[in-house]
């Protein structure tokens, strides 16, 4: 029985197995948000399922079922409607994984260095005379990649290894950066360690850690995906800490459920559960905050363990502040790659939750999953709303009385 945090690749010969503990009751088509949309079978969790076990029996080739496969957000919905406790997600990393299945990546995004100087790459690039070109000149893909930075990207300055506290607990945590994180939420990663600092801990930022592996791991390169899981683990394993937080709930669900199922030396934390769970959060004085906002829920967040709602709590600890959920169940369409790779799916999910936020007096919308609030931050300003996409953390630094911790 594997339990989240263990979560070993599924071989090929085991896909029919796993497969089978699909009774095809279709409880779960109601909360699949590809299938409410064209109501295709095909679409559906039921309905992706019978086509792997198709093609596990050799009754179909990778080419008929790489589109249907494809489509799914892999938001787990299913898995938490299902009453059989099918696998999802694993199932269909793992029929993403036979050849010829997944949809490919551009090159150029399997190209970028993952492990080190994306950061420096894009801060360069949003920095030099390149940009206006391509906003002007460049293809349609290269303009949507450029649409999806910020405006003005961090600068690379180094994150630092060390950042101690004024007053310290005894604590000490790792901060997982990621890849694209670094460059689209660095505000978020900087007020992170403000927070964590003025709990009294102190954060370590080990400089060998990369990317989470996500990404590759969706589409179905479970071979690169270990290689930086391993490469984490050896990074952070390096010295002894309490938690390994992050601040992005997709790349900490995938922390938690590397491919090889290996447990880590420090448990991997999302930031707002780790907070909610810090004794002294308490002591944190905040002050209030007039604004409206919008509180959005990724399918990543729905995803990691425990009773959900972490940020929601988080963000009732500042005073005065008026929040919207948005979207209930609905995978705002970012979906890892599918906001680069099904750009149409991506737009369509996305336009309700604008829709929502036009009408709504809101200035600022906060979520948990960097993907999410690039793939938001685009609608948002291609829309012209003046609404700020920020992470939860990022205000609770904001709010704060007293200054650095
Ligand atoms: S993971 Fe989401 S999109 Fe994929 S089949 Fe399940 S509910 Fe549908
Ligand atoms: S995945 Fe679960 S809920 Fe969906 S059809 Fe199969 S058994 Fe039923």
């Amino acid at each position: 029985m594997f339990t989240p945090r263990q979560r070993p690749a599924l071989k090929a010969a085991d896909l029919l197995q796993a497969a089978d503990q699909c009774v095809k009751c279709g409880l779960c088509l109601p909360h699949c948000p590809t299938y409410r949309l064209s109501r295709d079978e095909g679409d559906s969790p039921r309905g992706r399922i019978a086509l792997i076990q198709a093609l596990a029996r050799g009754e179909l080739e990778a080419d008929d079922v790489r589109r249907p496969l494809g489509r799914c957000l892999l938001c787990r919905n299913c898995e938490r409607a299902c009453p059989s406790g099918v696998r999802y997600a694993r199932l269909l990393d793992a029929a993403r994984g036979l050849p010829g299945v997944a949809v490919p990546a551009p090159r150029w995004l399997a190209r970028l260095p993952y492990r080190s100087g994306l950061r420096r790459l894009l801060a360069c690039y949003g920095a030099s005379r390149l940009r206006p070109l391509v906003r002007r000149l460049g293809g349609a893909r290269l303009r949507r990649l450029d649409a999806l930075l910020p405006a003005t990207p961090a600068a690379a300055a180094p994150w630092g290894v060390r950042h101690h506290p004024r007053r310290p607990d005894g604590t000490r945590v790792g901060l997982f950066l990621g890849c694209a994180t670094q460059v689209t939420e660095a505000g978020a990663l900087r007020a992170a360690i403000t927070v964590l600092k003025r709990l009294g801990a102190e954060v370590v930022i080990p400089p060998g850690q990369g990317c989470c592996g996500a990404m590759h791991q969706h589409n179905g390169d479970a071979h690169r995906a270990l290689e930086m899981a391993r490469r984490n683990r050896r990074a952070f394993g390096a010295q002894p800490l309490d938690a390994v937080i992050g601040i992005a709930s997709g790349c900490l669900l995938q922390l938690l459920e590397p491919p090889d199922g290996a447990a880590p030396d420090a448990p991997p934390r999302e930031i707002c559960r780790y907070l909610n769970a810090s004794p002294s959060l308490d002591r944190l004085s905040l002050a209030p905050l007039g604004q409206r906002v919008a509180l959005h829920a990724p399918c990543s967040e729905r995803a990691l363990p425990g009773p959900g709602g972490e940020s929601e709590r988080l963000l009732r600890r500042i005073p005065g502040i008026r929040l919207l959920r948005l979207g209930g169940e609905d995978c705002c369409g970012g979906a890892g790659t599918h906001l680069l790779n099904q750009r149409q799916l991506a737009e369509t999910l996305r336009q309700p939750l604008l829709d929502t936020l036009a009408g709504e007096a809101v200035g600022i919308l906060a979520t948990t999953n960097s993907g999410c609030a690039i793939h938001l931050r685009e609608g948002i300003r291609a829309r012209g709303l003046d609404i700020e996409v920020v992470h939860p953390v990022e205000l609770i630094a904001r709010q704060l009385r007293g200054g650095e911790g």
